[in-house]
């Protein structure tokens, strides 16, 4: 089948609610991707920052393949290795309490939100409710985590929205402060803006919100469902921000492409939900655990992570050194990388990346955003590199 008669059958049968690129993708192998046609990319997208270790991963695709043989699924009726393996070592390594499972990044927010409220009612009772989270900010696509989201644009169509949510200015701690009165219950903030254009917070700025958690007993969340899982070049992007949160949910890359997301929640709020209180079929299934598991076993290690950080200032000098004056900033950490460019322009720059067997993602009105695969080989991005040089 060709692409054209794919897409009109697509057009036929599945709602129209993302904006495709005009291709099919057919199959993948490192950080290439191919089309149904046979047309060769260097995909720095990861799906959208999920492909964490790259296509076709031995180890990835063995330890599904593997699992799915043994038990595909149980219902958490029962208890997994592999479920309770993927726990231990994101315990080990954030030094929080325990984890609930969920299957997507608004799944776990949803959890996170549930957790803090209840949190305040068991300790305070009723009238605590109120999340603070901040402008320009993305938490998923539920009714609930649209609400949280700072964006109007969001904010639309679906009415009534859930209660209880108000937000901050980024970087403004007086703004965060005003908004903290007696019916809040915690801060909810992603360390990098991501969907929003990939806005990195002000250090300061993130430690007096920490502190202000702190004075006044508000549960911080910190939302890594896109910087978690090495994308910054540690394994948490709050590992660099000098915080311990109360709270960290995370999704996209901890599958490396299967759908799992998670709370991780420290020990003095991890066991406020209780039997009855939160579940969710498929959270934790021993197949996704089991990727979970080949993926933090590759993530996970101080080497890689350090890799992270040197292919991404590799890839960040390579663009800068384009000199192009398409390219107003570079700005990011690790391997999540926003190009500034001129809003009217960027349609014009993506679609031109694409046409050359370059595949980008944009955030926000005015980035290009580059979420390539952890794995990435210097090659990769050498080539990359070129064929942005022939577009900027
Ligand atoms: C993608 C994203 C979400 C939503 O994740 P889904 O898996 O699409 O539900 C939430 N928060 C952040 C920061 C994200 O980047």
């Amino acid at each position: 089948m060709t692409y054209q008669e794919l897409k009109a059958r697509e057009q036929q049968y599945v709602m129209n609610t993302y904006g495709r690129f005009a291709i099919a993708l057919s199959h993948g192998e490192a950080s290439k991707l191919w089309d149904i046609e046979g047309k060769r990319y260097i995909d720095l997208s990861s799906g959208i920052g999920v492909c964490s270790v790259g296509y076709n991963n031995k180890k990835l695709v063995d330890a599904i393949a593997e699992q799915t043989q043994k038990l595909m699924h149980t219902s958490n009726l029962f208890t997994t290795a592999p479920m309770v393996q993927t726990a231990k070592t994101l315990v080990e390594a954030t030094g929080m309490g325990k984890v609930f499972f969920a299957n997507s990044g608004a799944e776990s927010n949803e959890g996170a939100i549930k957790l803090a409220r209840k949190y305040s009612y068991d300790k305070y009772g009723k009238g605590r409710s109120k999340i603070i989270t901040l402008k320009n900010s993305f938490h998923g696509r539920t009714i609930t985590t649209i609400s949280a989201t700072g964006q109007d644009k969001f904010h639309d169509y679906f009415f009534p929205f859930t209660e209880g949510f108000d937000f901050a200015e980024p970087g403004d701690i007086n703004d965060m402060k005003a908004k903290a009165d007696a019916a809040a219950c915690g801060i909810m903030i992603e360390l990098i803006q991501g969907e929003g254009g990939v806005l990195p917070m002000d250090q300061t700025f993130v430690k007096e919100a920490e502190t202000l958690c702190r004075e006044k007993d508000l549960l911080l969340i910190i939302d890594e469902v896109q910087t978690g899982i090495g994308r910054t070049g540690s394994l948490f992007c709050f590992q660099q921000y000098g915080i311990q949160p109360d709270i960290v949910t995370t999704a996209k890359g901890l599958g490396g492409g299967l759908p799992i997301g998670a709370v991780i929640a420290a020990k003095s709020c991890c066991d406020i939900l209780g039997p009855g209180t939160h579940a969710t079929t498929f959270g934790g299934t021993p197949t996704v655990c089991a990727a979970a598991n080949a993926v933090l076993d590759i993530v996970n290690q101080p080497e890689f992570l350090e890799e992270v950080i040197h292919k991404g200032e590799y890839l960040t000098k390579g663009i800068l050194s384009l000199n192009s004056d398409k390219i107003e900033s570079v700005r990011g950490m690790g391997l999540m990388i926003g190009i500034f460019v001129n809003p009217e322009e960027r349609a014009d720059l993506v679609a031109a990346c694409l046409e050359k067997g370059l595949l980008v993602l944009t955030a926000g009105t005015e980035t290009i955003r580059l979420l390539p695969p952890l794995t990435i080989s210097y090659e990769e991005i050498d080539e990359a590199l070129s064929i942005m040089k022939t577009i900027f």
